[in-house]
């Protein structure tokens, strides 16, 4: 019997799951996909929020503020990209100004340092590419841009090194009580554990629902974004936002960490929770919207498209407690924006929720810091060199848009919970990221993670399940 379960292996799950490693603790992370990251993690914004949006007095704004501190430490601590490159929120006029102040005063009791608000002149001097309709903005310093694959893989990384079981492929479909825990029934068999902690993002109401009388409910909100080349990276170099309405904080231009545009997203509910296809019309929409704060944007830049679902709660708020009426049972549930920047904050209250129940003990083993995969580009002339002499692989360019090498490639299969697929490959090393858009670089990949996993090529998917990449050979259709 496990002491944890933790079902979903999104940024929430493996943030508890690294929290709950400082401890002596029997745990395991259960994720229906094949791999860390393949939720609405891995399709988002990738700000790390300010704090001023979330309602005063809210648990998303404690974590919000909380996380968004916790931040900048995390990133060295685990090795992945961070940059606190501050954000703005465009007022457009004079009428719009008390929505403004409504932020700046919200941000203030959130505990949000450093917000200012300027005028039009030090708007436009700060980011000469904002529409010279605009007539003043909220500044936030504090705002930050994050690679969320990173962030995600990084987390159960270093949980799993710590001693945190990760099963992939491994879909919770019922839950029965028993006595002194629960039996989480899923499609590779039963799994008995003390305690459940329940971080399934769009689906964490149907978990929920399965052992409470106080329903909940959770709708899919989808945002679809473009994402733009790296020529068009330096266009602006905060992050953009526009005034928040009703259905959240609006299309946002900003610059990635990795040096793209993103500019999105849309919101939408929709029925379908595994609804991630973009459509024209929200295509469209981004475009409409971002134009409004954001002038000449070179949309002709346009590498992908992609979409994200938020896990709106009805009443917009993160629900992470012991349930009252099945104890054992942790909700880590409606964590929609700002999730990904509350994180760090999530899991920390996670596991001490754990911590107390279960009286743990601390792990003396526990090591809190861990190496990202190298990139050579960081590395000055004469040591690349020396590293392709004794690594040839790292000499050898596998991505030409993003110059990722079959070294980099290695490291991403052979780590632990290591890369199994062509997506896994990607969000690990950015292999296929680029312009091209891994049409050049699949076949290649393909071929190192056939000879790396001792895989037949029919074998190789994109991720996991039965997105094969090779379905049968021409010739023996001839
Ligand atoms: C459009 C959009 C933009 C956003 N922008 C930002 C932003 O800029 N900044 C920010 O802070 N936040 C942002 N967010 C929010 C942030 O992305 C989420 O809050 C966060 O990623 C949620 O993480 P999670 O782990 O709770 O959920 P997920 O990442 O969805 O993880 C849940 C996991 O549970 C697994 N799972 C589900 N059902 C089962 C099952 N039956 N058995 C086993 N496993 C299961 C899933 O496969 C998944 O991997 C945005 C969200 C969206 C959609």
């Amino acid at each position: 019997m496990y002491d944890v379960v933790i079902i979903g292996a999104g940024v929430s799950g493996s943030a508890s799951a690294r929290e709950l490693s400082r401890y002596k603790v029997n745990a395991c992370v259960i994720e229906k996909a094949e791999d860390v990251c393949s939720g609405t993690s891995k399709a988002n914004s990738g700000i790390v929020h300010a704090g001023f949006d979330a309602n005063e007095g809210s648990l998303m704004a404690k974590l919000n503020v909380e996380g968004n501190l916790m931040m900048e430490e995390l990133s060295k601590e685990l090795d992945f990209p961070f940059k606190k490159n501050g954000s703005l929120v465009i007022c457009l006029s004079k009428d719009d100004m008390p929505k403004l102040q409504e932020l700046y005063d919200r941000g203030i009791k959130n505990g949000v340092k450093e917000l200012k608000i300027l005028n039009k002149e030090e708007v436009l001097e700060l980011e000469p590419n904002i529409t010279d309709d605009v007539y003043a903005a909220l500044y936030a310093p504090t705002g930050g841009i994050v690679c969320p694959f990173s962030l995600n893989i990084a987390l159960a990384e270093n949980a799993n090194t710590n001693g945190i079981e990760f099963k992939f492929n491994t879909e919770a479909q019922d839950i029965e009580k028993i006595d002194g825990g629960f039996i989480i029934k899923t499609n590779q068999g039963d799994i008995k554990t003390k305690y459940i902690v329940n971080a399934a993002g769009v689906y964490a109401d149907k978990f929920h629902n399965m052992v409470s009388e106080n329903k909940i409910n959770i709708t899919a909100r989808k945002g679809e974004y473009c994402l733009l080349d790296k020529t068009a990276g330096n266009h602006v170099s905060r992050t953009i936002f526009a005034l928040p309405g009703k259905m959240g904080k609006g299309v946002l231009v900003s610059p990635t960490v990795h040096g793209n545009l993103i500019v999105g997203p849309t919101s939408t509910d929709i029925d379908d929770k595994e609804g991630v296809n973009t459509t024209r019309e929200g295509l469209d929409t981004v475009i409409g919207k971002s134009s409004m704060n954001v002038k000449n944007l070179p949309m002709r830049q346009v590498i992908t498209s992609f979409s994200g679902l938020r896990a709106h709660e009805d009443h917009h708020e993160f629900i992470i407690e012991e349930l009252e009426d099945a104890k054992g049972f942790i909700d880590c549930a409606g964590i929609e924006s700002p999730g990904l920047t509350s994180s760090p904050a999530i899991g920390k209250m996670v596991a001490n929720i754990l911590k107390e129940k279960l009286n743990l003990e601390e792990n003396p083993n526990f090591v809190g810091t861990r190496k990202g995969i190298l990139d050579p580009n960081t590395l000055s002339l004469e040591e690349r060199n020396q590293l392709i002499k004794e690594q040839p692989a790292y000499g050898n360019i596998i991505c030409r848009c993003e110059m990722i090498t079959e070294g980099e490639i290695i490291d991403a299969i052979r780590r632990p919970l290591g890369a199994k697929s062509l997506d896994g490959v990607k969000r690990r090393t950015r292999a296929g990221m680029g312009r091209c858009q891994a049409g050049f670089c699949s076949p290649k990949t393909m071929e190192i993670l056939e000879r790396e996993l001792n895989l037949s090529m029919f074998d190789i998917t994109k991720a996991g399940g039965d997105s094969n990449m090779v379905l049968g050979l021409i010739k023996d259709s001839i």
